[in-house]
């Protein structure tokens, strides 16, 4: 394997990276300074490049990349990644789908019960000693029973959906189509807000679906609304959640993804009704195994000439 660049390789699960380097795979772990030594010494030798939701492939790598033959996604989301310019080229894509929509929703919940009911609020009021000094904690809101809107009900969403039936809870959803499903549909993000006491978010991320949650879509949430992104931070205009937030317009957020991760905003952390979780949707030793394995098996079978198991171009 000594034909493959890992890129990004602190945002992948080290295992894999450890299997690929044993094979002789290229690390350029941080993505960023080393990357033109990485490219005049070894550009024509590299056929398979490792990306994640971090790190993807733009359309400058790909150019650089001569004999460039496969980008395998480490992650269902390829945003990152330049699939046109792939395609173009005749350079397939993978992903790693379906292994890890049960880890994503089970965050979702975790997020929406925490936002909802103060979890780790009321965590930094009890360690503080505030229960004994200023007494009780304020009252919060029900979960079971609330009406969920799926921005975005593919796989993880259902995921989600299903979970949130559990709680007793009316789900509708919007996608750009209808699915045949039992949730009622909404026309659009906004209408789906209007209506709903949780907006989760669950669509991918790129120029397609960026700010689909804006100041309207917030504004129709209300103030007695919550928003939960485990999609990505792109999905939602941050600027007009921080003003949402900041003047009360929503009840609370609850967010795994940011528009420029790492960073998080400051005005975000300074909030008591923002929960939020460093994009650890699919972080669990088993899911992450499973989209390890389901890399593996793209490149397995692109080296044997086979169909790739999950390519997305
Ligand atoms: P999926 O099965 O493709 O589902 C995406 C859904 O979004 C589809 O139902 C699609 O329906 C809808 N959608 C797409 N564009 C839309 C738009 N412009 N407006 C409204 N709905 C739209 O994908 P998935 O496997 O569930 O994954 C969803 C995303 O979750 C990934 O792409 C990734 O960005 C994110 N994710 C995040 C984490 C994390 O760690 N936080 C982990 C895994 C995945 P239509 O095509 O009918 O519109």
């Amino acid at each position: 394997m000594s034909d493959t660049l890992i890129l990004g390789a602190g945002g992948l699960y080290p295992p894999l990276v450890e299997q690929l380097v044993d094979d002789g795979a290229l690390t350029w772990p941080h993505g960023g300074a080393d990357r033109r030594a990485m490219l005049d010494d070894h550009a024509a030798d590299i056929r398979v490049v490792v990306s994640s939701a971090g790190v993807g492939a733009d359309a400058r790598l790909i150019d650089a990349l001569p004999n460039l033959e496969l980008i395998a996604n480490f992650g269902v989301g390829y945003d990152a990644t330049d699939v046109d310019a792939a395609t173009a080229r005749g350079i397939p894509v993978t992903n790693t789908p379906d292994v890890l929509d049960d880890c994503v929703a089970d965050l979702a919940i975790g997020l929406t019960i925490d936002v909802m009911r103060a979890i780790s609020a009321s965590d930094r009021y009890a360690r503080q000693g505030r229960w004994k000094s200023d007494g009780p904690y304020p009252l919060q809101r029900r979960v079971t029973g609330a009406k969920v809107g799926i921005l975005g009900l593919g796989r993880i969403g259902q995921a989600i959906a299903t979970r949130f039936e559990g709680f007793r809870c009316e789900i509708r959803y919007h996608n750009r189509s209808r699915k045949d499903v039992a949730y009622d549909y909404e026309e659009s993000p906004a209408a789906l807000a209007e209506w709903a006491d949780v907006l989760v978010v669950a669509t991918p991320g790129g120029a397609q679906t960026k700010a689909l949650v804006d100041a309207d879509v917030l504004a129709a949430l209300g103030e007695n609304g919550y928003l939960v992104n485990i999609a990505r931070g792109s999905v939602v205009d941050q600027e007009a959640l921080i003003e949402a937030l900041q003047h009360d317009a929503i009840a609370g957020a609850a967010l795994d993804v940011f528009t420029d991760e790492p960073g998080i905003p400051q005005e975000l952390c300074d909030l008591d009704t923002v929960v939020i979780t460093p994009h650890v949707a699919s972080a669990t030793h088993e899911t992450r195994r499973a989209m390890a394995d389901v890399v593996l098996a793209n490149i397995d079978a692109h080296r044997a000439g086979q169909e790739l198991p999950t390519r997305v171009n």
